[in-house]
C-alpha cells in the first residue's frame, strides 16, 4: 500500500510533537515529507534524524542556515528551505497528501489556505485560521475538494459525536439541537478575581490538565481559547451562536457533546492527551493506536459541570459578540488577542488588562466585509497596528 505523505506545519511545537509521536507508531502507513518550524532548528534537526523528510522549512534565515549546516555534517539528505513562500509551497505540493496545520496564530493561515486551495486533506489544529477567515476557508475547502478534519480536542469530539454523513449546511436534518463545548476553566477558575492583576506568565502557562504552547495556555487562562473555539465550531459545524454553548468541566475528560432533538446527548471521553484527536483524524475512518493511557473512570471518580462566568472571563463574551457581529469582527478579535497575549508574555501588559485591550481595539476598528484572503491579511495587519498603538498607551 502506498504510504500517506504528510507535511507537518509547526512540527517543533506541542501539537507537532504529539503528531510526530503518533506518526512514529505507524511507519507503514505514513511518510513524513515536510516539517516546518519558525526558528527552533534543533527540534527540527532531531525530527529530521528520525523521519528524513524531503523538506524542512524554517521561518528565520539564521535558523535555516544552522539546520542546513547540521544536516550536511550528518549526511541527512533533507533539503532546507526558508520563509513564508516556501511554507505555502510545501503545503500545496503535489507530493503531499495530508497537511497537519499546527502553526500557532494568524501566521498559520496562508499555508493552511494554500493546502485548502490545493484540495489537500487538512488536519487543523490552527483554530486562528478559521477565526480569521472561516467563511472563505470553508468555501475554499468545498470548492477545491479538500477535506477538513478537526484536531482541536473539543471539535474532534463533536466530529466523533455527529453522524458520519453530517452536513454543516443543514444541521436540522440530522436532529442536532445544539453543541456543548467543554472547558476546563483554566488555572484561574477559582482564583480570587482581585488578584488577577498580579498573575504572572508562568502562572498563566501552568495549565491544570493540558501541556500546550504558551499562546494557547494564556488563551486558556483568559478563556479566550474557548471563545476562539466557539467561532471555530460555528464554521466547522454550521450552527448559529445561540446553539453553541460552553460548559465548564474541570476534569477535562468529557471533550465536548452534541445534543439531539430526541434528548440524547452524545459525548466523546478520554484521557486529556492530544494524541487521541490526532490519531483519530490521521486514521479516520479507521482507529489507530495512539499511545494514550486509557481513561480510568473509576479513578476520575466524579465529573463536574458548571456554567461559565462571563464576568470573570470577559474574553468569552467578547468572542460571542464578535461572532454575532460577523464581517471583520472575529479577525479584529483574533489580532488584538495575539498582540495582547504577546505583550502579557513579555511583561508589557497586565493579565487583567488583556480583555480591555481587545475590547478597545474592537471599538476603534472599522467594520468591513472581508471577501478575499488578501483583504483578511491586510485587515489583520491593520488590527495589530491599532492594538499596538493602544498598548503603547498602557502602563504595564
Ligand atoms: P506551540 O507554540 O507549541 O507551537 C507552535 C508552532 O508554530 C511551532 O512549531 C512554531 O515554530 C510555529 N510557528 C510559530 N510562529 C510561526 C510563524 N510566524 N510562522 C511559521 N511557523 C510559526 O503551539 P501549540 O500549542 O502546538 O499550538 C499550535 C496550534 O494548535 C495553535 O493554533 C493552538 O491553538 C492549537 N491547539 C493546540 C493544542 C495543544 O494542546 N497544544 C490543542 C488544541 C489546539
Ligand atoms: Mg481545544
Amino acid at each position: 500500500m502506498k504510504r500517506e505523505r504528510l507535511a507537518i506545519l509547526g512540527a517543533s511545537g506541542s501539537i507537532g510533537a504529539s503528531a510526530l509521536d503518533v506518526v512514529s507508531r505507524h511507519p507503514q502507513r505514513f511518510e513524513v515529507v515536510a516539517l516546518t518550524a519558525q526558528r527552533r532548528w534543533k527540534e527540527l534537526l532531531e525530527a529530521c534524524r528520525r523521519f528524513e523528510p524531503r523538506w524542512a522549512v524554517l521561518g528565520e534565515a539564521d535558523a535555516a542556515d544552522a539546520l542546513r549546516a547540521a544536516l550536511r555534517r550528518e549526511g541527512i539528505p533533507t533539503e532546507v528551505r526558508q520563509g513564508a513562500t516556501a511554507l505555502a509551497e510545501v503545503a500545496r505540493h503535489p507530493e503531499v497528501d495530508t497537511v497537519i496545520a499546527a502553526i500557532v496564530g494568524a501566521a498559520g493561515l496562508p499555508p493552511a489556505w494554500a493546502a485548502a486551495c490545493a484540495g489537500k486533506k487538512i488536519l487543523l489544529a490552527n483554530k486562528e485560521a478559521l477565526v480569521l477567515a472561516g467563511g472563505l476557508f470553508m468555501e475554499a475547502v468545498a470548492r477545491h475538494g479538500a477535506r477538513l478534519l478537526p484536531l482541536d480536542s473539543e471539535h474532534n469530539a463533536i466530529f466523533q459525536a455527529l453522524p458520519p454523513d453530517y452536513d454543516r449546511s443543514r444541521p436540522d436534518d440530522f436532529g442536532v439541537r445544539r453543541i456543548l463545548l467543554t472547558a476546563s476553566g483554566g488555572p484561574f477558575r477559582e482564583r480570587p478575581q482581585e488578584t488577577f492583576p498580579a498573575i504572572t506568565p508562568q502562572e498563566a502557562c501552568a495549565h491544570p490538565n493540558w501541556s500546550m504552547g504558551r499562546k494557547i495556555s494564556v488563551d486558556s487562562a483568559t478563556m479566550m481559547n474557548k471563545g476562539l473555539e466557539v467561532i471555530e465550531a460555528y464554521w466547522l459545524f454550521g450552527l448559529p451562536p445561540s446553539r453553541i454553548d460552553v460548559l465548564i468541566h474541570p476534569q477535562s475528560v468529557v471533550h465536548s457533546l452534541v445534543e439531539y432533538r430526541d434528548g440524547s446527548l452524545l459525548a466523546q471521553l478520554g484521557t486529556p492527551d492530544m494524541r487521541t484527536p490526532i490519531a483519530h483524524a490521521l486514521g479516520f475512518p479507521q482507529r489507530l493506536e495512539a499511545g494514550v493511557r486509557p481513561l480510568d473512570l473509576v479513578r476520575v471518580g466524579r465529573l463536574e459541570f458548571e456554567p461559565p462566568d462571563l464576568e470573570r472571563f470577559p474574553c468569552l463574551r467578547l468572542a460571542y459578540e464578535a461572532l454575532r457581529e460577523g464581517g471583520s469582527a472575529p479577525a479584529a478579535l483574533n489580532a488584538a488577542n495575539e498582540v495582547a497575549v504577546a505583550a502579557f508574555l513579555q511583561g508589557r501588559l497586565r493579565f487583567d488588562r488583556i480583555p480591555a485591550l481587545i475590547e478597545a481595539t474592537l471599538a476603534q476598528l472599522p467594520k468591513r466585509e472581508l471577501d478575499t484572503i488578501e483583504a483578511v491579511l491586510e485587515f489583520d495587519r491593520l488590527a495589530r497596528d491599532r492594538a499596538e498603538s493602544l498598548l503603547a498607551g498602557e502602563g504595564a
